[in-house]
């Protein structure tokens, strides 16, 4: 299986992407995770994305297709995939097409997350992170199974995303609408588009998504 999630910042790809990976054996490919940790790194490409980030703009396209380009070439992907955060503009969306045809290969489905505005930004202000694997938790919603312990990890350092703050989460909705939105249609007119209720539990969105990928 070949899947992209697709929906706004806080809609849950990345908890949904964590479950999904382990319940089919799939390699998770978050371009966001894949540059906090350039940023943590301090290499070239962190160094020149970490301000944008900040800011809540997107990266260049050419910086995020040149990572996940590679990131498709390893071993753990040749069994299926889930993309979380990538492709977010028609542009990535080609050049993923383009990778994918190059290999013989093409996406199996786009899960679509609906989601009510109003509640990303209740969902992303109680949002903290596992500093070792990038997890997410929430302060009511889903915290871990043992506090201070990360579920995936066993991580015990915590911390809050830079980019999630008011005037950030504004600029990442916008380009949400502006740049990615326009996604929907693309793969709608692929017959590849699912959409699934992302306001619904952790539970049921999974058991939605679940459902999604056997149709
Ligand atoms: P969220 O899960 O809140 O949607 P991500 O972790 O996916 O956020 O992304 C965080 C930030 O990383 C984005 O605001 C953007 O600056 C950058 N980023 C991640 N993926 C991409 C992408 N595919 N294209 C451009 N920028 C990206
Ligand atoms: P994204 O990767 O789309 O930005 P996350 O998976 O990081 O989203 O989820 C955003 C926040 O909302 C996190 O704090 C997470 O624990 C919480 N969350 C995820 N899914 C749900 C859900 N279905 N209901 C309530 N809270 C959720
Ligand atoms: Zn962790």
């Amino acid at each position: 299986m070949k899947i992209v999630l697709l929906g706004p910042p806080g809609s849950g790809k990345g908890t949904q992407a964590l479950r999904l990976t382990k319940a089919h054996g799939l390699a998770s490919l978050s371009t966001g995770d894949m540059l906090r940790a350039a940023v943590r790194a301090g290499t070239p490409v962190g160094r020149e994305a970490d301000a944008t980030m900040k800011r809540g703009e997107l990266v260049p396209d050419e910086v995020v297709v040149a990572i996940i380009g590679e990131r498709l070439t390893q071993a753990d992907c040749a069994r299926g995939f889930i993309l979380d955060g990538f492709p977010r503009t028609v542009a990535q969306a080609l050049a993923l097409d383009g990778m994918l045809a190059k290999a013989g290969q093409k996406l199996t489905k786009v899960i679509e997350f609906k989601v009510n505005e109003a509640a990303l930004v209740a969902r992303i202000s109680g949002r903290f992170n596992c500093v070792k694997c990038d997890a997410a938790y929430h302060e009511t919603n889903n915290r871990p199974k043992r506090d201070g312990v990360c579920d995936r990890c066993g991580g015990t350092t915590f911390t809050r995303r830079p980019d999630d703050n008011a005037q950030a989460i504004k600029v990442r909705l916008d380009a949400y609408r502006k740049q990615t939105a326009p996604l929907l249609p693309y793969y709608r007119k692929k017959g590849l588009l699912m959409a699934v209720d992302a306001m619904a539990d952790i539970d049921k969105v999974t058991k939605e998504i679940e459902g999604a990928l056997a149709a």
